[in-house]
């Protein structure tokens, strides 16, 4: 695989390249772009990689406070995990040989590798346990994230040595805010996820820890159909959850917990509806009770 080096980041801009992710840094976090008061910065003036340790130079038009500040945190956090090289300029390379020289026998060792190699194929999102087949990709993704730990909640990032004003949780700050208590104790969360289970009229719906968000334990329902939808459902939720919790940090306008449920029943409905090729759900009987088409369509053999 081509893989770009950035060295010390002499050619390449810090906010406007994609070099760390997805996206380029304005993208994923506009905010504090908006603070940069040189938007064609290159990586180097703003990170230095001396004796391994990585040291910031930052230039606001005013200083991050606040919610500014929470994401130049989460910048922080996603940069302190990356490995700089000490070359001068930035190439490609094709980190399949000893000598990063593409050649097309190290492609198909590399396959074959791939296909035997249990161990490196389980440290990453697999197509088939770890992603949910109703609902976008990166749900899934932000789930296997959950599980292993690697969101920036505020104990997260002080852990990482991130210097913050406070640690409690922005939504309600009655706790320290740890993955835990953002997903499942927040007292925001417990609205959120009674108001499930009333929807599902469940008789109780119990999540002790992230983990079981991903693996969704004893679903309501019987058929693989329902228990993969009883999954895109605790997924989707948890995401929202999390959602809500950045809009809060960030600043912008929140829904209400009613306004999220209603957010999840249409879009789970939408998503549901578009990929299930062998039926389709009814409204009334989702919103209603959504425990009802599982028995419907466990009888006619569907799922
Ligand atoms: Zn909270």
């Amino acid at each position: 695989m081509f893989v770009k080096d950035v060295g010390i980041g002499a050619d390449t801009h810090f906010w406007i390249d994609k070099w760390l992710g997805d996206v380029p840094f304005k993208d994923a976090f506009p905010i504090i772009f908006r603070l940069e008061t040189t938007k064609g910065v290159l990586i180097m003036n703003r990170v230095t990689n001396a004796s391994s340790s990585l040291t910031f130079t930052w230039n606001w038009s005013t200083e991050p406070r606040r919610r500014t500040a929470d994401e130049l945190n989460s910048l922080i956090y996603i940069i302190s995990g990356h490995t700089f090289s000490d070359n001068t300029s930035s190439k490609w390379s094709w980190k399949l040989t000893a000598n990063d020289i593409f050649c097309s026998s190290s492609l198909s060792q590399f396959l074959n590798l791939q296909a035997a190699d249990n161990m490196r194929m389980s440290s990453l999102p697999s197509l088939t346990t770890d992603l949910n087949p109703f609902i976008p990709q990166k749900i899934g993704i932000f789930v296997w994230r959950a599980k292993q730990d690697k969101l920036p909640v505020r104990m997260a990032l002080d852990k990482k040595g991130i210097d913050l004003h406070f640690l409690r949780c922005p939504v309600c700050d009655g706790d320290l805010e740890s993955l835990h208590h953002t997903l499942i104790t927040c007292n925001f969360d417990k609205d959120i996820w009674e108001r499930i289970r009333k929807w599902w009229k469940l008789d109780h719906l119990s999540l002790n820890n992230v983990s079981e968000i991903a693996k969704c334990p004893n679903p309501p329902l019987s058929s693989n159909l329902g228990i993969t939808i009883w999954q895109a459902i605790v997924w989707v939720s948890s995401y929202y959850i999390w959602s809500h919790r950045n809009v809060r940090v960030f600043g912008n306008n929140c829904l209400s917990p009613p306004k999220i449920i209603a957010e999840i029943q249409s879009k789970c409905y939408e998503w549901i509806n578009c990929l299930w090729k062998k039926g389709s759900l009814k409204w009334l009987t989702w919103i209603m009770n959504p425990k009802c088409f599982d028995a419907t369509y466990s009888r006619v053999g569907v799922g």
